[in-house]
């Protein structure tokens, strides 16, 4: 038996599924978790030795690889000071300074400690800023697994074949209103019934936790428009999007700025960070300032900051986007050139530096576009390209993250490898 079998059975003997997160169960692709041992840049090595091409990076904080230089110094740095207060630090503010200097919808922000943390807050905040009870979010969108919104939550929730989960009262999700990506119909419909008993919409405006869903903005403009409309708030989830889509995320890109706005994952430069942020009157509303109760022992933690602030300055300092962007079109056009002519069941994908293999045919759009057949087609690729050095997401509805230190030949050789793969298959 392998060290990765040994660690693991040891893991469930202790741990549910011997996980700390479902996914990493390999649940969606069969076979044994590995368990890492290191990474370095693009590489991570497992516990048996085995060094792979990383694409997972972590799930997206990785935007600069393994154990940047840059970000672990500021580690060490900061956690000799002491690794937490319980009181306000000073790279706290620096990264509120930059997180408010870079993101058009980031008037303030407030800390916390994950994703799912960052939007459970803001929705009790729009919420408490409207006096309504009612939020729409988008079928396929994740939000961190707060219960109000475990509702057609993507990847994780997909691939378990569960729309929901157990252990969620009816009544919580009650509130939760459900409308497919892509249907500015849909939108119209909903908020001519329901518009002025809404506190929030919330979207992914990239949706990538089910896919890589690129909405068209005429899509996000209409939610806008609609939202204000009706005396809504809007809350663009970026906590993939945030500071890998440009500085500026999403709400940038696409020129529409949200009333609020979570990060997470890269916003931590690979430390447990989320953040919510808005207009200053609206986050005004926090406790201790105002009404609406919000806290975190760890929240603001100094290490966490430090990481997170040396990950932001590195990115700008490096111009990481233009050769982020570069990196992802190489993928793009080399997936035309090799991939295509083999006449694969997928097509490639890609925004910046996130990409997906998508079924072929028309882009999909919206979470009810994706055929149920995936991921049988997605193991035997998963474990192919294991075989060939290169870790994937273990799941098919999970996308693929590049960071500044993937190399060309990194990006040509996961494309050989699908191709090697396709041909034989
Ligand atoms: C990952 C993710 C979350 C949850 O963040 P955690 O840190 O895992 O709690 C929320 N929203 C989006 C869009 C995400 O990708």
């Amino acid at each position: 038996m392998g060290e990765n079998s040994e660690w693991y059975e040891r893991a469930r003997a202790v741990i549910p599924g011997g996980v700390s997160s479902p996914v990493r169960a390999f649940g969606a692709v069969g076979g044994t978790p590995l368990f890492f041992e290191r990474g370095e840049g693009a590489h991570i090595v497992d516990a048996e030795g085995k060094r792979l091409v990383d694409f997972v990076m972590s799930w997206g904080p990785l935007i600069l690889g393994h154990a940047h230089p840059r970000v672990i110094a500021a580690i060490e740095e900061a956690a000799r000071k002491g690794t937490s207060f319980g009181a306000p630090c000073k790279d706290e503010v620096r990264l509120a300074e930059l997180v408010h200097a870079l993101h058009p919808a980031a008037e303030k922000v407030r800390f916390v400690s994950s994703g799912t943390e960052a939007v459970m807050s803001a929705v009790r905040l729009a919420r408490g800023a409207t006096g309504r009870s009612r939020i729409l979010k988008f079928s396929g969108c994740y939000h961190g697994h707060s219960d109000a919104l475990l509702v057609a939550a993507g990847s994780g929730l997909v691939t378990f074949g569960k729309p929901s989960s157990e252990g969620v009262p009816q009544e919580f999700t009650a509130l939760t209103s459900l409308l497919p990506l892509d249907d500015e119909e849909a939108l119209e419909t909903f908020f001519a019934e329901h518009g002025d008993e809404c506190a929030l919409a919330l979207i992914e405006p990239l949706p990538a936790n089910n896919g890589l869903l690129v909405q068209r903005p005429a899509f996000l403009q209409k939610l806008r428009d609609l939202t204000q409309k009706h005396g809504a708030l809007l809350l663009f989830d970026e906590v993939i999007s945030g500071f890998r889509l440009g500085p500026g995320g999403a709400s940038a890109h696409y020129g529409i700025t949200p009333d609020l706005v979570t990060f997470g994952k890269i916003i931590g430069g690979g430390l447990p960070v989320g953040a919510f942020a808005g207009r200053a009157e609206l986050m005004d509303l926090l406790a201790p300032q105002g009404p609406v109760y919000q806290a975190g022992t760890l929240s603001g933690n100094p290490v966490a900051m430090a990481a997170g602030l040396a990950c932001l300055k590195t990115l700008l300092d490096t111009k990481a986007w233009d050769s982020l962007e570069q990196k992802g079109r190489l993928l793009e056009e080399a997936f035309a050139e090799r991939c295509a002519p083999l006449d694969p069941p997928v097509q490639l994908v890609r925004i910046g530096s996130l990409f997906w293999l998508a079924p072929r045919g028309p882009a999909p759009r919206a979470a009810e576009a994706l055929p149920p057949d995936l991921p049988e087609v997605y193991g035997r690729l998963f474990h192919a390209l294991l075989e060939q050095g290169y870790y994937m997401a273990p799941s098919a509805y999970e996308v693929g993250f590049l960071s500044t230190a993937h190399s060309e030949a990194d990006c040509l050789g996961l494309v050989d490898a699908w191709a090697r793969f396709f041909q034989t298959s």
